[in-house]
């Protein structure tokens, strides 16, 4: 359980609040996460690292000399939003650019592509590592497709490490390359973990069983079998991993032993045991191991091994000096407390002057909003549940925050008098900012390319509106990459889009074809339980998905169905 918390759609606020009042001699809030309260040399790489919340000491408590100069904090167990990873990187940049190292997730990958996107039109160069070391979520041969989980650590640390040597962007950014290449981790749970102010567990492992390979969000791993004792449960960890021993290795290795969050450290002290031992049996010399709580998951009860196969480069960094609030290793120079970096922040700009036709369109809009959040607000657990057969649990909870957000945006927008378009780009603005997960920044930039084709000075018209939805369309397919029976929110949105379509050009008012195409994307959200996902989230057992519907169709089908 989750016990204590205030706001529990606050939780990761308010908690990332009270590690900052903490830790103030090293890291310092900032929006989206936080940044080291320390100087750093002038032309200096910032390693930029991050993720969802719920996972410390990942990612903020990893944030100092040594190691990272930013981290991206998102909603727990949610990827940050592109504006939080560009605030946290504009703040922690210093000259030298960024280089974005993070777990290899669907909605991190979107957003952080996207923050460095923009980074780079501003003239920042920026990098990217995402961090693929979890060998139960993808085969060896299909690498890049493997989640990120401990060895996170052994990545960031060790990209931080060069930063901090002097090397610039591009040799930074292949040690770091090189290091999670090098690095492989697998992991086992024995009991689920419950988000704050949910009415029950993400998941469950059944008592005296575990799951073999799940994740660190409770994605179903391979299999599931009666527990071990320690001495048969390190075999199975170690031999896993030693089957993807290079050929070039010099017999030396980092080893990281991580508790999930529930399993105690005289647990994984009595594990460590039986492991270290296995390393000496393979005639491995361990270097700088590590045990205890890396990357938790909340209070989920289980543990994973990682081995990161060293040459000298990867074995100077990783036993180099680092002073974070989690991770300390010998005595680094903290620097100077530094000036507060100002980030240009481009204000709330005034809304374009809009006709009376546009406005009233908007306020229709806002009351289409507010029926969408109470009944998004009503669905937050079904649809959590939904997104946790086979991925992360967090869709409810980044729907309901997202369209909350937005609601708050429309409102402020209407009252300052703004036209549909502008009051609508607006909120989608604020969707994708509070959002997060790839279902944030697909409804957040979805909604933008919507408002684009609308109009602060006319009246939207039934094929204005069709016309606008298809723009939304083909936006969440460029930017998405995914396909029509990919299983995800295309599933709905682009038969909505065709019947709309259909009955606007038949002839249909607004409200009707619009209803009538909401009945038809219902349908067609529905019908998504006979497909297997092909995109998202890493899902080894993407099987378990069929039989129930996509979480993205379902939430979309249920604003769309909202009366107008
Ligand atoms: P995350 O997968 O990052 O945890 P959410 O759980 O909020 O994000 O959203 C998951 C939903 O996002 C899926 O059910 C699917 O409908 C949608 N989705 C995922 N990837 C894509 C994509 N590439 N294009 C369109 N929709 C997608
Ligand atoms: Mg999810």
């Amino acid at each position: 359980m989750t016990t204590v918390f205030n706001d529990a759609t606050r939780f990761a606020d308010d908690m990332l609040s009270g590690f900052t009042r903490l830790h103030a001699d090293l890291v310092e809030k900032v929006h989206g996460g936080v940044v080291r309260a320390t100087e750093t040399a002038p032309g200096k790489v910032a390693v930029v690292i991050g993720g969802g919340s719920g996972h410390y000491p990942a990612f903020a408590g990893w944030v100092g000399p040594g190691l990272a100069d930013g981290a991206v904090c998102g909603d727990v167990f949610a990827s940050p939003s592109t504006q939080q990873i560009e605030s946290v990187a504009r703040a922690a940049e210093n000259g030298g650019g960024v280089l974005f190292s993070y777990g290899n997730y669907a909605g991190d990958v979107l957003n952080f592509d996207l923050a460095q996107d923009r980074l780079r039109a501003a003239g920042v160069p920026a990098h990217s590592i995402p961090v693929t070391d979890d060998v139960t979520s993808a085969p060896a041969d299909d690498a890049g497709r493997r989640r990120g989980t401990a060895g996170d650590l052994v990545v960031f640390k060790i990209a931080g490490a060069a930063a901090e040597a002097g090397y610039d962007l591009d040799a930074v950014t292949e040690v770091a390359r090189r290091a999670n290449a090098r690095t492989v981790s697998f992991g086992i749970a024995f009991a689920g973990c419950t988000l704050p102010g949910a009415d029950g567990p993400l998941f469950t492992v059944p008592e005296g069983r575990m799951g073999v390979g799940m994740g660190v969000h409770g994605e179903p791993g391979i299999a599931e079998q009666d527990v071990l004792p320690s001495a048969e449960l390190a075999s199975m960890l170690v031999e896993k991993l030693l089957a993807e021993r290079p050929a070039d290795h010099d017999g030396r290795v980092i080893a990281l032993l991580n508790g999930l969050g529930g399993t105690k450290y005289e647990e994984l002290f009595v594990l460590w045991n039986d492991v270290a031992g296995l390393l000496g049996k393979a005639d491995l010399q361990v270097v700088a191991p590590e045990v205890g709580e890396l990357i938790t998951s909340l209070d989920m009860a289980g543990c994973s091994l990682t081995l990161t196969w060293l040459d000298e480069e990867l074995e100077r960094f990783w036993t180099a000096p680092a002073t974070t609030p989690a991770f300390r290793r010998g005595h680094t120079e903290t620097g100077a407390h530094r000036q507060r970096r100002v980030v240009e922040e481009s204000g709330p700009a005034g809304f374009a002057e809009a006709a009376p036709e546009s406005r009233a369109a908007a306020a229709g809009l806002l009351a289409l909003a507010e029926r969408a959040d109470v009944a998004l607000e009503a669905a937050v657990d079904d649809l959590g549940h939904l997104d946790a057969i086979a991925g992360d649990g967090d869709h409810g909870r980044g729907m309901s925050a997202g369209m909350t957000a937005a609601l708050t945006a429309l409102r402020a927008a209407v009252e300052a008098g703004a036209g549909v378009s502008s009051a609508l780009g607006h909120a989608g603005d604020a969707w994708g900012e509070r959002a997060g997960g790839t279902s944030g920044a697909l409804w957040g930039t979805g909604l933008r390319a919507v408002a684009d084709r609308l109009s602060d000075t006319t009246a939207p018209g039934a094929q204005d509106v069709a016309a606008a939805v298809r723009a939304g369309l083909d936006h969440v397919l460029g930017f998405g990459k995914a396909h029509v029976g990919d299983k995800t929110l295309i599933d709905a949105l682009a038969p909505f889009a065709d019947a709309l379509d259909a009955r606007v050009a038949a002839g249909d008012g607004l409200r009707d074809a619009w209803s009538a195409a909401a009945v038809v994307a219902d349908e067609a959200a529905r019908a998504t339980a006979e497909l297997t996902p092909r995109i998202g989230r890493a899902r080894p057992l993407a099987e378990r998905s069929v039989g129930h519907p996509d979480p993205g169709a379902v939430s979309l089908a249920l604003i769309l169905g909202v009366d107008l």
